[in-house]
């Protein structure tokens, strides 16, 4: 059985649901389908949560009824009778009246865990009754029932894949299963969710858990890109990555993929292909383990990066030293993406600075701190063995004329990194891809 994600675009309008259930009958195979919620949805969820925090249900409210009346409209233009528009009508109705009764109450996280669950919710809900309307054999499964996290909040690989089987045990023989991208339940049995653009996530999750033959992700560009298209002028598809390459483009920033998503389908060897839903014919682009020899594949971009040194007042090998400033962001649950280090200092970055002034003040203990904020991370990734000699040196000639903050190589066999300013992030990428790739 294949596994295939269709994110928020793909489903984003009845004519894109139409299109994704069409897909479905063409491919003629019994698939498992995992749908984001609709393009927007989620941000307008997120939205409503933020009044609610703020105790401003009368704007909950309005996003609310708005939201409501674009989903009212979708039914009109999604079905043909009478029978599947009501049955649907009714449904939504429960939902919205669903959202509103939080305007009444305390908010707290679980609250919002549940809002932004009802995207996802929705849009399974509608394209089935699509596919029913229109004589599929389908059924829906509820991601609550067998996606779960642990008490680290990390997926649950046993608990979903144990869950998992014994329900499509129950429900063999149909042709195409859907249910809901990035919801889940935590250890505590509660509503949570992958974090956005988890939907990806969940998909790999699942094909592991049902080894699948492939795992898809439809979206609404042909493939991962050499570069990001939403920055750098000339982009192209990639053919093929290698599960490592494909990570390290993910976790650096290339959204086309949630940034571990690839691990659980590396993990259980299943390929993964990135497929455009608007160009179905595009050959898109296929991750598997297959390595190409000295070849430079794409650059990535991952932006709010802060970069922080701590010069040590005596040696810094002296034993612990290290041990002591990891763990300071270990303890306020900071991770850290590049590390450099010298005989008198360390320096790292990291992407969440929520904890930044406690994790400053508690560093000050081992040495002067400078923090330089409005950083990003460019990655050049490819087959980047160190045996293979001169790939670095052309990844670090094209950047000879921008300021380098920190340099990590090595630490991988598939990529360089560099820390820049975000000013300097377009010329960087713009002179990656030219070079490396067009010259
Ligand atoms: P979906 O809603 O289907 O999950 P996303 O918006 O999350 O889609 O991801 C697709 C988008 O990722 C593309 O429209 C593109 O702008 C962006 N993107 C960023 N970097 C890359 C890249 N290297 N290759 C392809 N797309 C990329
Ligand atoms: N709907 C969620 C989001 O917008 C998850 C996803 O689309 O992958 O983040
Ligand atoms: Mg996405």
């Amino acid at each position: 059985m294949k596994v295939m994600k269709f994110g928020g675009t793909s489903v984003g309008t009845p004519e894109r649901m139409k299109s994704v259930a069409s897909l479905l009958t063409n491919s003629g195979e019994q698939v498992f389908v995992v749908l984001s919620a609709m393009s927007g949805t989620t941000n307008s969820l997120v939205e409503i949560s933020n009044y609610l925090y703020k105790k401003n249900p009368e704007k909950a409210n309005e996003v609310i009824d708005s939201l409501e009346k674009a989903y009212m409209q979708h039914v009109d233009n999604l079905y043909s009778t009478e029978e599947y528009r009501n049955t649907t009508r009714d449904f939504l109705r429960e939902e919205f009246d669903y959202l509103r009764s939080f305007t009444t109450e305390l908010f707290t996280s679980f609250e919002e865990k549940n809002i932004v669950a009802q995207g996802e919710i929705i849009s399974t809900n509608m394209v089935v009754n699509y596919m029913k309307e229109n004589g599929f054999d389908v059924v829906l499964l509820s991601a609550l029932d067998f996606m779960r996290t642990d008490k680290n909040e990390e997926p649950d690989s046993t608990y979903i894949h144990d869950k998992l089987n014994v329900i499509m045990d129950k429900e063999a023989g149909h042709q195409v299963y859907v249910t809901q991208g990035f919801i889940c339940r935590n250890a505590y049995g509660e509503i949570d969710n992958l974090r956005r653009g988890g939907s990806d996530y969940s998909a790999s999750l699942i094909g592991a858990a049902i080894d699948a033959e492939e795992i898809q992700i439809w979206t609404d560009i042909d493939g991962m890109h050499n570069n990001d298209p939403r920055i750098v002028e000339k982009t192209e598809a990639i053919s093929q990555l290698h599960f490592e390459e494909a990570a390290e483009l993910a976790y650096f920033g290339a959204k086309i993929l949630h940034p571990t998503c690839i691990q659980p389908a590396k993990h259980a060897g299943i390929p993964v292909r990135l497929k455009n839903t608007m160009q179905p014919e595009a050959p898109g682009t296929i991750i598997n383990s297959e390595k190409v020899k000295g070849k430079i594949k794409a650059v990535a971009v991952k932006d709010n990066i802060t970069a922080i040194k701590v010069k040590s007042s005596r040696m810094l090998l002296a034993t612990g030293f290290l041990r002591k400033v990891f763990e300071t962001f270990e303890g306020y649950q900071t991770a850290i993406d590049m590390v450099a280090t010298s005989e008198v200092g360390v320096s790292m970055s990291i992407d969440n600075d929520v904890h930044l002034n406690e994790i400053v003040d508690e560093l000050k203990k081992y040495g002067t701190v400078t923090v330089d904020t409005g950083m990003c991370i460019v990655c050049v990734v490819g087959d980047l063995d160190w045996n293979n000699v001169g790939f670095e040196t052309m990844a670090t000639e094209v950047m000879k004329n921008i300021p380098v903050r920190m340099i990590s190589y090595g630490g991988s066999n598939y990529n360089i990194s560099f820390l820049i300013r975000e000013t300097d992030k377009k010329q960087a990428l713009q002179s990656l891809s030219d070079t490396l790739f067009y010259k």
